[in-house]
């Protein structure tokens, strides 16, 4: 596949599809971590003479109201910042405000370019990949670059539709997270382990049939254990339960015998005790301490280990005690390490463990759509 330092940027006009996809309140942009994550690859294009489009999308626009919400803006002043560069900031998504800035760039300029998703409204275009959009925003450039991890897995116009009418490439994130993600899912050192976490099985349900495959001890906790644990016949009293997973459940368990993992204790809102334990008022919201060192036990002699989705509420300080051993546990193996899902990340983050991994993936559902072994459109249209 084709990334950006397979081309000649010199005086070229590049659209860099980015993910400026980050929280905004009040015009304050809450966290900035997405911008810099794309800085690598905007600084190449500028130090190679590049005249630098930018597209990114920003939240979703359904009405008028989330235009004013949802402008690139404030991304743009920020963007000068961290670059220390002055940035053009063009307040629409097509017409000739736009093409005249685009055509008056010198080389090592930066533009950019209204939030995509603007043509949302009144139909849609961007999000359903109209095709005159996806043409019309690769007439204004040369050469496309897509490093929007986030949104890969969602053929839109912006990266599919221009993808399909120019020559293209990915940026520096899309190939580190392809890098890191591919050889782990596909060609993994052994014992490979899975932790699984969140809140619903019916979420992951594509993830645990593709992962089962390949993995050779899923380590189950979070929410989703307890669906688990009900085909078993336990009693989970008002624990989560994903009534229509529970045959998926009792079918995997069956067929995997000593691959699935399960929980053997858990903290309820009243106490620690054993899964057996758990009375009909309880509701289990993290895993137990006996089950801690349980995984550790497969964690230990694991090489490589991917972890999708909290062990438990970790948005409760009470309840993140498992999410916080596993990333201790983590902390002090030698393996190849891999965190994805926007959960997961956010809690390895607010829990200080990020450097226990090697890598934690950027792309909440891009990740997820790996692991559930499906191509990604926005890349697989640059193969
Ligand atoms: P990711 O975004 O990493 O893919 P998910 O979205 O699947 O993860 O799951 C994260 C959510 O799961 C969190 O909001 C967390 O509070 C919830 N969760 C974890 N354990 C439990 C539990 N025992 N009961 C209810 N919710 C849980
Ligand atoms: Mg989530």
């Amino acid at each position: 596949m084709k990334t950006i330092k397979d081309f000649d940027l010199n005086n070229k006009k590049v659209i860099i599809r980015v993910d400026f996809n980050v929280p905004i309140k009040d015009g304050i942009i809450l966290d900035d971590t997405r911008i810099k994550e794309s800085l690598k690859t905007i600084k190449y294009a500028i130090d190679n003479n590049a005249k630098v489009i930018l597209m990114s999308h920003l939240g979703r626009i359904k009405d008028e109201t989330d235009k004013l919400k949802n402008t690139l803006k404030p991304v743009s002043t920020k963007l000068s910042e961290l670059l220390n560069k002055n940035v053009i900031f063009v307040p629409n998504t097509r017409g000739e405000e736009l093409e005249n800035a685009i055509n008056n760039l010198k080389n090592g300029e930066v533009l950019l370019m209204e939030n995509t998703r603007f043509e949302d409204l009144p139909d849609k275009k961007e999000s359903k990949n109209d095709p005159e959009l996806g043409k019309y925003w690769a007439s204004l450039g040369d050469i496309y670059i897509n490093d929007a991890f986030g949104t890969a897995h969602r053929a839109h116009a912006s990266n599919v539709g221009i993808a399909s009418n120019l020559p293209s490439g990915i940026g520096f994130l899309i190939q580190k997270e392809l890098d890191n993600l591919l050889p782990a899912i596909n060609n993994p050192n052994r014992p490979f382990t899975v932790i699984l976490g969140g809140a619903k099985v019916s979420d992951k349900i594509g993830v645990i049939e593709n992962i089962v495959k390949k993995a050779d001890y899923i380590l189950i906790g979070g929410g989703m254990a307890f669906t688990f644990l009900k085909a078993e016949g336990i009693e989970i009293g008002s624990s989560l339960l994903d009534i229509e997973s529970i045959d998926f459940c009792k079918k995997i368990l069956k067929e995997n015998e000593n691959k699935i993992i399960l929980p053997i204790d858990v903290v309820t809102d009243q106490k620690e005790c054993f899964i057996t334990d758990i009375t009909m008022e309880e509701r289990g919201l993290d895993i137990g301490r006996k089950t801690v060192k349980l995984f550790k036990q497969y964690l230990d002699i694991s090489k490589t280990i991917i972890w999708n989705g909290p062990v438990g509420m970790f948005e409760e300080k009470k309840y993140s005690h498992g999410t916080e051993e596993i990333c201790q546990i983590l902390k002090n193996i030698d393996a190849i390490k891999i965190a994805g899902g926007g959960d997961t990340a956010s809690a390895i983050k607010n829990l200080g463990y990020e450097c226990a991994f090697t890598h934690i993936s950027t792309g909440g559902g891009a990740s997820l759509e790996l692991l559930e072994g499906k191509v990604l459109p926005g890349i697989d249209v640059i193969k």
